[in-house]
């Protein structure tokens, strides 16, 4: 099983508004790709749908080997927990907890050994560049929140982060530093990475660059193939 993440057949729409139909996409263990549209086309509902936040119409979605279309909430949730790392535009952490603490809680959230959970949330603090681990994160700067965002990422080293506009908020010299240390950690986590962006200039940092554009069935495009065909 050499994928991160498989998607096949997948139909999905909000009403008659949007829909995606993806015949087959698939990320290697450890692939970095990038998911690039302009706003509105369909980058989020993507990673949504792989998370399995969002429920497909049919068709299946396979995440380190496991069935995500079908399965229950619960074991969604516990395939996102142990599968999957989250990175968003703002960090989402628990404000007045820890930054040990927040990344203990992905630790806790995927079943990992309780014992470890401090010593592990530590280590990869520090070497992520974060040594007030006990001070609540709402004390940090927002550039550290992030690393802690990362950190609770990766932390227990899943199959495939997924990135959403992890650096729309950030000027350009902090938006580069994000993304560094966004694919510097997937790397060392050995994590595939699926980043959705609309930054044009973020192309050049992906081997891969899939244009989300080319899933979405408007009547637009339906016409248009029509009336090529
Ligand atoms: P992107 O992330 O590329 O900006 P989204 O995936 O958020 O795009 O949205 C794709 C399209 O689906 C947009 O046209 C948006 O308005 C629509 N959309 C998003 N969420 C919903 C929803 N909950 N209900 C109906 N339409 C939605
Ligand atoms: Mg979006």
């Amino acid at each position: 099983m050499n994928n991160a993440v498989r998607l096949e057949n997948l139909n999905f729409d909000y009403g008659k508004d949007f829909s995606l139909s993806i015949k087959e996409l698939s990320l290697n263990k450890g692939e970095m790709a990038l998911i690039s549209g302009g706003s509105g086309s369909g980058k989020s509902t993507l990673l949504w749908l792989i998370a399995g936040l969002l429920r497909a119409k049919s068709g299946s979605i396979t995440v380190a080997g496991q069935r995500m279309d079908g399965a229950s909430e619960s074991a969604a949730d516990r395939i996102r927990a142990r599968h999957i790392g989250m990175v968003f535009q703002t960090h989402h952490l628990l404000p007045e907890f820890s930054a040990q603490d927040n990344v203990a809680l992905a630790l806790m959230a995927a079943g990992e050994p309780e014992k470890t959970h401090a010593a592990r949330a530590r280590e990869l603090l520090n070497k992520l560049g974060i040594e007030r681990v006990n001070v609540p994160v709402a004390n940090l700067s927002v550039g550290q929140q992030q690393r802690v965002a990362v950190a609770r990422a990766i932390v227990c080293k899943p199959a495939i982060v997924l990135a959403d506009e992890p650096t729309a908020s950030l000027d350009d010299v902090n938006a580069s530093q994000a993304m560094d240390l966004i694919q510097q950690a997937c790397r060392e986590a050995g994590a595939a990475l699926l980043c959705a962006s609309h930054d044009r200039a973020m192309q050049s940092r992906f081997e891969r660059v899939i244009q989300v554009d080319s899933f979405v069935r408007t009547e637009r495009s339906q016409a248009h193939s029509g009336a090529r065909a």
